[in-house]
């Protein structure tokens, strides 16, 4: 949760925390087996982008688009994302949820931290072939150059205790540990996505003190972290040992510019509280792609901040947020000095530039929906 924002919105996080508990809980997993996309076999990593290079004196940084998407366990979603991003050559990041790896029969060797064996915020994997498709689609998304990072495991937010929010970095050792332990397990099953190239992640509900988790991320080798919000669109920073790629807060235009952190359930829960509401699904699809194209706008014309856009893998409000996101990427990613990118692929080249060419655009203002 957003430090700054303090005990007022303590309570709403904690109502929609219980919204989130409640729609997790409900909807399950959203997978459904199927043969995964046939990949571009030549595509990735041989032969670097144009865009990754060193900076001439007194040019403009390209403006990053980061696609994330938390779970990354459904089938049906990297089943209308992978040929998205193909098209418009983006490189997207899935945070995935260990436990969607994790098979019903096996849900027993999973301890979160405070809770007994086998209890979870969100669903296990279900069936043997269920964990099959999935490794699929995430063996297809890693060979595509997309990237795969970790959302820890259990999805235990505020009001189901010890949530996240309360671990300590013991608890968060262990949950990253398992979550490892998961993937290490996956191999067995034919997952293609080595241990060393999960270089970051997101926590559940963005809810955890970064002095605890962070500095276990770090540990562990991880480069990178995109949990923790910005006021405006603001550049990575150095923290706790990993790069922090912040989730902007930003006006929302159709809410009269009432600033909201950009990732689809804190949206919906700023625009309705949350709830189903079918007649208005399109209005929601339009405000959120408003507040994206705004976003983009504002880092564009100022400091070219990279933008974190984050989403979940799920049909909420009908699918008015997976549409935003969809459409967004279909459009903004084909523009001009514009590159839809991974994180890891971001810090490579930031490690490229010269500071003093960078610098002058680190340090401007966050840059901000006007
Ligand atoms: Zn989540």
């Amino acid at each position: 949760m957003d430090r700054r924002w303090g005990p007022i919105v303590f309570g709403v996080a904690l109502v929609l925390t219980f919204g989130v508990l409640v729609v997790l809980g409900t909807a399950g997993a959203p997978d459904r087996p199927a043969r995964a996309e046939e990949e571009p076999v030549a595509q990735g990593k041989a032969v670097p982008p144009n865009w990754m290079r060193k900076l001439r004196p007194g040019e403009k940084p390209p403006q990053f688009v980061l696609f994330s998407f938390d779970g990354a366990g459904s089938h049906d979603h990297w089943q209308r994302v992978l040929p998205i991003a193909d098209k418009v050559n983006a490189h997207v990041t899935g945070f995935l949820s260990g436990l969607y790896l994790l098979p019903d029969s096996l849900r027993g060797t999973y301890h979160g931290p405070g809770h007994g064996a086998g209890r979870a915020s969100i669903s296990f994997g279900g069936t043997d072939a269920e964990v099959t498709t999935r490794v699929a689609d995430l063996n297809s998304a890693l060979a595509a150059g997309h990237e795969i990072g970790t959302h820890f495991n259990g999805h235990f937010c505020a009001g189901n205790e010890p949530s996240g929010g309360h671990w300590s970095r013991a608890d968060w050792t262990s949950e990253l540990d398992q979550f490892f332990d998961i993937v290490r397990g996956a191999a067995t099953r034919g997952l293609k996505v080595p241990e060393d190239e999960i270089r970051g992640g997101r926590i559940p509900c963005l809810e955890g003190d970064p002095a605890a988790f962070l500095p276990v991320m770090a540990g562990r080798g991880m480069t990178y972290d995109t949990s923790l919000t910005s006021d405006g669109i603001a550049w990575p920073a150095q923290k706790d040992g990993v790069w922090e790629f912040w989730v902007p807060v930003v006006k929302v235009p159709a809410l009269g510019n009432k600033k909201v952190t950009m990732q689809d359930y804190k949206l919906w829960y700023a625009m309705n509280g949350a709830r189903e509401e079918p007649a208005r699904d399109a209005e929601f699809t339009a405000a959120t792609l408003d507040t994206y194209r705004a976003a983009y706008q504002a880092a564009y014309n100022t400091n070219r901040a990279p933008l974190t856009v984050g989403n979940h893998f799920n049909d909420w409000s009908g699918g008015a947020f997976s549409r935003a996101t969809e459409q967004f990427m279909n459009e903004v990613c084909v523009r001009a000095n514009t590159v839809c990118a991974t994180y890891s692929d971001v810090l490579a080249w930031m490690k490229l530039q010269d500071p003093a060419v960078l610098d002058p655009f680190r340090n401007k203002p966050h840059a901000q929906v006007s």
